[in-house]
């Protein structure tokens, strides 16, 4: 069985395991992690980077159109 393989991490408020889903925005992958416990919300670029006012922006742009 083949699956994509996202790393898990733990929920720095809980320690629960964080939800994460993988997305294409803008041809670009990334990767949002969610603790359904506390809501806590988490982009995750390609490359590591956490950048969660960026990923907001082109959501609410591509919303808009
Ligand atoms: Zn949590």
């Amino acid at each position: 069985m083949k699956q994509t393989s996202v790393q898990q991490k733990k929920c720095v408020k809980c320690s629960r395991l964080m939800v994460a889903l993988t997305l294409d925005i803008e041809n670009e992958k990334r990767t949002l992690r969610s603790c359904s416990h506390c809501d806590v919300r988490e982009w995750e670029a390609v490359d590591g980077s956490i950048s969660l006012e960026g990923v907001l922006t082109e959501l609410s742009d591509s919303a808009g159109r």
